[in-house]
């Protein structure tokens, strides 16, 4: 059997490692350079490999093909595979038969990160032998490679959802859905809605899905299509039977009619979105059935995700939080709607179709600032210079987090949450949250 592995970066090298030692003919392709640290892996264990290149004599060949999920789906070679009936799967597709450990499988618009390290750090507090991949850290592939956990924890792109063809996770979260990644949808929401959805197709009636019931385009999934798997909806406004909601300041998990309580305020993540998050890790640790005072102390101690609503430093009473993650609206509006005093809001990137109306209302009540950090600032502009008294351009991280300090007084808060990407004036988000971390310590 032929593998070829398209991509060499995490996923695909350990998609290729696995591979190589389950019996096939393995061989990578990556249109870019690959990177020395991958390509020394792939020497060690023999896989032969190209980049800066596709040769289609080595590739359409293939009996499956592992598309890693940077790719799109509209790059010419895997057209040319589909065309020919050659399956293109994922890295989750092909590695899942080689485990019999269980997935826990967690997508969604945005917390997919926080709710992963979050289910994580349960289970792993809990004492289980669990693993942790998707989209974070080592390729998932590459651990079932190494056969080492009973259980994994998955962070899962809709990009890894469409190359699925018979993978379950037994846990399923679906955190929210808003428009992100339309360009790779043909630009229609209800393709990205499906492909987030695909999470529960092969479930059955033993598997569960957790999900907000807040959310509307998962609500209305819901009631026009079906999914076998048990449903456990988790809720701010509401209240269930069976699920998770909040009520009375206070978290309530009730699964299998036991009931977890515990008062928001203990939980070490702050704002709403974040209980969410919590609402549905805790739901996953209530079905793996981790007992109550482990649930206990891992929501009191976990500190959260870099660059994710993160705590930077308080300097003369004002403090710096650093949201760079925060790339739409949505992650944004959260992240307004958690501050609790008048705050300087660093905002602006690249757009991705952004309706800055949804933010109207938490600027009015909370904005006494806004510093725009982008090469085009127009729509901010437009939307927010009637509503704020203050309203600066800046095309630095340093110049932002500076102005940002001159026009703070005790007590406010300055935020970078720029409800955009950043790859005008920075590498990626990472490097964008880190310049801010090293501009606010240098004040
Ligand atoms: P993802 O991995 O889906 O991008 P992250 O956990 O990295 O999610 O968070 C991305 C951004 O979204 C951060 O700004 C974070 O504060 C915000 N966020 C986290 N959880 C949620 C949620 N449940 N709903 C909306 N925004 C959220």
């Amino acid at each position: 059997m032929r593998l070829v592995v398209l991509g060499g970066g995490e996923s695909g090298v350990g998609t290729a490692i696995l591979g190589k030692q389950k019996g096939y003919d393995v061989f990578v392709s990556d249109f870019g350079k690959i990177k020395e640290n991958y390509k020394e892996v792939l020497i060690k264990n023999g896989i032969d490999w190209e980049d800066e290149k596709h040769t289609e004599s080595l590739i359409l060949n293939a009996d499956v093909v592992m598309k890693s999920p940077g790719i799109p789906e509209k790059a010419a070679i895997v057209k040319k595979l589909v065309e020919k009936g050659i399956p293109v799967i994922s890295e989750i597709e092909f590695a899942a038969p080689f485990t019999k450990a269980i997935t826990i499988g967690i997508t969604g618009s945005n917390g997919k990160t926080t709710t992963t390290m979050l289910t994580y750090h349960l289970l792993k507090s809990a004492g289980l032998n669990v693993g942790l991949a998707g989209n974070i850290g080592k390729s998932f592939a590459e651990q079932v490679a190494e056969d080492k956990y009973d259980s994994y924890v998955l962070e899962l792109s809709s990009f890894q959802l469409d190359g699925i063809i018979n993978y379950k996770p037994h846990i399923a979260i679906i955190t929210n859905i808003s428009p992100d990644h339309l360009d790779r949808y043909d630009y229609k929401y209800e393709n990205y809605i499906d492909s987030k959805f695909r999470i529960t197709m092969n479930q059955t009636e033993e598997d569960y899905l957790i999900y907000d019931a807040d959310d509307e385009a998962i609500s209305e999934w819901l009631k026009k299509n079906k999914t076998k798997a048990k449903l456990i909806p988790f809720s701010l406004t509401q209240t269930f039977e069976e699920g998770a909601f909040i009520k009375d300041n206070t978290m309530e998990v009730i699964i299998n009619q036991e009931e977890f309580k515990m008062e928001t305020e203990s939980i070490a993540l702050e704002g709403k979105h974040n209980f969410k998050n919590a609402m549905a890790a805790t739901s996953v640790a209530k079905l793996m059935q981790i007992r109550k005072a482990t649930i206990r102390e891992s929501l009191s101690n976990f500190q959260g995700v870099e660059h994710r609503l993160e705590k930077v430093l308080k300097i003369q009473n004002v403090q710096y939080i650093n949201d760079s993650k925060a790339t739409n609206v949505n992650a944004t509006f959260f992240a307004l709607d958690s501050m609790t005093t008048p705050t300087v809001w660093i905002v602006g990137g690249v757009d991705k179709g952004n309706d800055y109306n949804e933010l109207m209302a938490l600027v009015r009540e909370k904005v006494k600032a806004i510093i725009c950090l982008g090469v085009d600032n127009r729509k901010i502009i437009d939307a927010f210079g009637n509503v704020v008294d203050i309203m600066l351009e800046v095309n630095n991280m340093n110049d932002a987090v500076k102005m940002a300090q001159r026009i703070t007084e005790k007590g406010d808060t300055v935020l970078l949450s720029p409800a955009c990407a950043s790859f005008d004036l920075f590498e990626n988000y990472e490097d964008r949250g880190r310049q801010f971390k090293e501009a606010v310590h240098n004040l």
